[in-house]
């Protein structure tokens, strides 16, 4: 089959950047190539089911890696022109506490697919599903794109695959591979907006244990990146969107990072020392594992007096020693956790590397083969959890339509 323009992969960036073509170019047939057997499978899954498609401060500081995000994202219209105008669709601004964060009205990601999926149809894209791009070569000035039955002949072709995470939203990272057959380069990839492994044995006590904190990234003792929020400590990992905006510094600080968690931000060293001298006064007669009642809870209690005095839970709180309330103290200011692994793909929500910015213009095409663009999560960025990712994805697929939708033309490019 022939197409003038072939986005390969029906996700966030694809949708976008399919809806700027056929927008700009209205002659132009366009298809969206993608490999399960519908569209926006994982868009669906976004924000828990609610879509967290953007945020309303968005800096450069929320993206990592070599593609300059946030040039490109002021480049392309808000969430307001494309979502509201464009597409319809009504939003919201913070869904259950998460500030910034914006959101279908209808709390509801389908509506946003729904939303695609008639903006889509009415540009008259085309979308063919079940076809797993396997190669792209080149013949005649076209690209030709084969699955394992089937090509498609085309002028254009836009790269929307998306990176690793997920896997079971289509993305497998299959097409980094063929692309680095092709001559293209990544940064180390690993997963990102994801928990943190850590020993289980450190973690004996405190599965299911949910507390409000601060916590830091750490190597060599320095502190990396320190984030508030809940975090939540499970068999094997820690996790919480806090820590999920840790996680991108895994793929440098690999074998040498550290969580660091205070416990109790609002309260210093000196006033948490007054609080449990009166504590033991108060609590003398009772045993060791009351210590810590009244500010955490039960599990998290336990643990921190068992692993920091090390003595039978059955002794006096009138026996602790100033001592051992000066080491609770620096506990509780300053509980560290070696960071053994990431977390499996597919209990990631986005990728941390991909296709370096020495292989793309300011255009976002590639610089190896011409008439081929990029967009969304296969570049090398990755934005932090809340609506950063979605954000890159719609900004970078819109910028890639546009221009393509140029060269098209025979216009600027
Ligand atoms: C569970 C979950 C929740 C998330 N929630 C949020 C959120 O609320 N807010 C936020 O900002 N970000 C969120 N993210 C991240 C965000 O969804 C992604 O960063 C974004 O969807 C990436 O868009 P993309 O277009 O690059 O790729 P994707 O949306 O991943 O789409 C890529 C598509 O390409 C297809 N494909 C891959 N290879 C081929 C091939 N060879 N041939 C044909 N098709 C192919 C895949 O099947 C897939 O449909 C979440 C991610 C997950 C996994």
């Amino acid at each position: 089959m022939y197409a003038d323009v072939a986005v390969i992969g029906g996700g966030a960036s694809g949708y976008a950047s399919a809806v700027e073509i056929a927008e700009a170019c209205p002659d132009t047939e366009i298809v969206i190539v993608e490999r399960l057997l519908r569209t926006g499978k994982k868009l669906t899954a976004t924000g828990n089911g609610k879509c967290n498609l953007s945020n309303k401060s968005l800096k450069a500081e929320n993206y990592h890696g070599s593609v300059d995000a946030m040039k490109i994202i002021r480049k392309t219209p808000d969430y307001n022109d494309f979502f509201v105008r464009k597409m319809d669709i009504m939003c919201v601004s913070g869904s259950e506490g998460r500030e910034g964060g914006i959101y279908p009205h209808s709390n509801s990601s389908a509506t946003v697919v729904n939303a695609f999926r008639l903006k889509l149809d009415s540009l008259g894209v085309k979308e063919i599903c079940d076809f797993e791009v396997k190669g792209i070569s080149q013949k005649n000035g076209k690209y030709i794109l084969t699955s394992e039955k089937d090509e498609i002949v085309c002028r254009k072709v836009i790269i929307a695959c998306g990176g690793y995470a997920g896997t079971s939203f289509g993305t497998d990272g299959s097409m980094l591979r063929i692309l680095k057959n092709m001559g293209y380069k990544t940064a180390k990839i690993c997963p990102a907006v994801a928990p943190l492994r850590v020993s289980p044995d450190r973690l004996k006590g405190l599965k299911g244990v949910r507390a409000k904190g601060k916590i830091s990234a750490v190597s060599d003792g320095k502190v990396l990146k320190t984030e508030t929020g809940e975090i939540q400590f499970n068999e094997n990992n820690i996790s919480g969107i806090c820590v999920f905006n840790l996680a991108y510094l895994f793929q440098k600080y690999e074998g040498k990072m550290k969580l660091r968690a205070d416990l109790l931000p609002e309260t210093d060293e000196n006033n948490l020392t007054i609080y449990l001298e009166r504590v033991r006064k108060n609590r003398s007669e009772y045993n060791i594992d009351e210590l810590l009642t009244g500010i955490f809870v039960k599990n998290l209690a336990v643990y921190l007096v068992k692993n920091t005095l090390r003595r039978p839970m059955t002794d006096k709180i009138n026996s602790v020693t100033d001592n051992e309330i000066k080491k609770l103290v620096k506990v509780i200011k300053c509980l560290e956790f070696e960071v053994t692994g990431c977390s499996p793909w597919q209990n990631a929500q986005a990728t941390c590397g991909g296709i370096i910015s020495e292989c793309i213009t300011e255009n976002l095409e590639s610089r190896l083969h011409k008439g081929i663009y990029f967009c969304g999560e296969i570049l090398d960025t990755v934005g932090d959890c809340g609506g950063y990712n979605l954000q890159w994805a719609w900004s970078s697929g819109i910028w890639a339509g546009r221009n393509c939708a140029e060269s098209l033309k025979g216009g600027k490019r």
